[in-house]
């Protein structure tokens, strides 16, 4: 008989993401009842501000009301069909809105879009459609990738074979081709950025030298390298990761999954090195954090190397639930908001208040590096403590605010929706999350 108690039940029926369940001995779940607008409500009548987005993909609150009332029309028109087939408005409007949208980047637009649920299966499909084209184009050898030293591309086990972080790869190793990592061009010191980017292209370009014959493709995170620690880097990297990649005709996939859509300050992340990539890997914030969506957009002159009368030479890869009508729908009322609501504006008048109402934590003596790319805040609290991630998050909750740190890193992440009190919060009860960390 299961136990009425949901944690308890959780324990016994759940197996949660990311986790060693045997610690949920000491540090409970929490059970959550609801949520609005930043805040998460347990069954207990406790609040949390969500200041990571919910794991990044929340990018307008809880039951945001536009977003739940753009769902409630679609559910009753069409909750779901097969798009091999078939095809229907709210995944047309998506392409083609996401596709008007990479204009942007410059040059011709990535106007093929191609449809899965998550953010591992669009690294997946990048992968795959890019040693594909190869394929197709008479170069069979190239089919070998290469990533950034701490990147992280997702956990299936195609995505491992382009993730650099031992912790999620290394049980795997025997079911993974690695591939090769070279240089990340990130680094703490912001002053020290544009020499360290120079080096890692340098060094790019010296192994693409090398290896091009075999080389598929280059994938990055643009701009900041999440989930290795928030490892910010400056765009000329971009630029000259670019330009190698058109020297020695290798592709380059942008995994925007975590840095797209508003994250880093532009729509998307490239925008500020004014590249475009063969491949951009969209999901988390796409469905305003409502529905697993991902999608890879790409150009022309790919979607040709796949077009014609040869079936295999076709892109054969499907999920059963691509292009879900209600996942894109979430995304169009989440495209909307950025136009209704000047939300790239907006934003900037958000961070700036942020970073200035986080001025005593920056200039904390415990705190190293504090840096913001777009809306995403990180700093490294010294300790040499290896629990001190664990104990932020517990105290974080006690603190009524939500924090996930990553090592030593601490960083928020949070919704576009936050007022200039709400950051005070924010700020203060970090500060207090940090403090009862360092002191127990
Ligand atoms: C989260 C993430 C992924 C994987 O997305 P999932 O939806 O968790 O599979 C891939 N790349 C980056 C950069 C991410 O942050």
């Amino acid at each position: 008989m299961p136990s009425t108690n949901l944690l308890q039940r959780s324990l016994e029926a759940v197996w949660h993401p990311c986790t060693q369940m045997k610690q949920h001995e000491r540090f409970p779940l929490v059970p959550l009842e609801r949520g609005t607008g930043l805040w998460l409500y347990d069954t207990n009548g406790r609040r949390y501000f969500d200041a990571v987005s919910s794991w990044w993909v929340n990018l307008f609150g809880h039951c945001n009301p536009r977003i739940n009332a753009a769902l409630q029309r679609q559910l009753g028109t069409l909750e779901h069909a097969m798009l091999a087939g078939f095809t229907h408005r709210p995944v047309v409007e998506l392409s083609e809105r996401l596709g008007a949208l990479s204009a942007s980047l410059g040059g011709e637009r990535l106007g093929h879009a191609f449809y899965a649920s998550d953010g591992a299966s669009a690294t997946e499909i990048a992968l795959k459609m890019s040693a594909h084209y190869w394929r197709n184009n008479g170069q069979p050898a190239k089919n070998r990738f290469v990533c950034l030293a701490g990147s992280y591309h997702g956990e299936t086990a195609g995505a491992l074979s382009v993730t650099d972080i031992s912790l999620f790869r290394d049980a795997y190793a025997p079911l993974v081709r690695q591939s090769e990592t070279v240089p990340s061009p990130a680094c703490g010191a912001a002053d020290q950025r544009t020499e360290s980017a120079r080096r890692a292209a340098d060094a790019l370009d010296a192994w693409l030298t090398q290896h091009a014959d075999t080389t598929a493709a280059l994938i990055v995170e643009p701009l900041v390298q999440c989930a290795t620690g928030m490892a910010m880097y400056d765009p000329e990297y971009l630029r000259r990761a670019r330009a190698a990649c058109d020297r020695h005709k290798v592709h380059l996939i942008a995994d925007e999954i975590a840095v797209g859509c508003g994250r880093t300050g532009t729509f998307f992340a490239c925008e500020q090195a004014s590249i475009r990539p063969d491949f951009l890997c969209l999901s988390k914030g796409i469905s305003g954090g409502y529905l697993p969506l991902s999608i890879v957009l790409t150009s022309d002159a790919v979607y040709r190397a796949f077009y014609d009368d040869a079936t295999a030479r076709g892109f054969l890869h499907s999920h059963s639930y691509t292009g879900n009508p209600l996942a894109c729908t979430a995304a169009l009322a989440t495209l909307d908001i950025f136009e209704s609501d000047k939300v790239l504006e907006t934003n900037r008048q958000r961070a700036d208040a942020l970073t200035r109402i986080a001025a005593p934590i920056a200039h904390d003596g415990r705190v190293r590096d504090f840096r913001r790319t777009g809306m995403i805040w990180a700093f490294e609290v010294d300790t040499a403590d290896p629990h001190f991630a664990r104990k932020v998050f517990a105290a974080g909750l006690e603190a009524e605010v939500l924090l996930r740190p990553i090592g030593n890193t601490v960083y928020w992440m949070p919704p576009y929706i936050f007022d200039d009190a709400d950051a005070a919060f924010l700020v203060e009860r970090t500060g207090n999350a940090i403090d009862t960390a360092l002191a127990s």
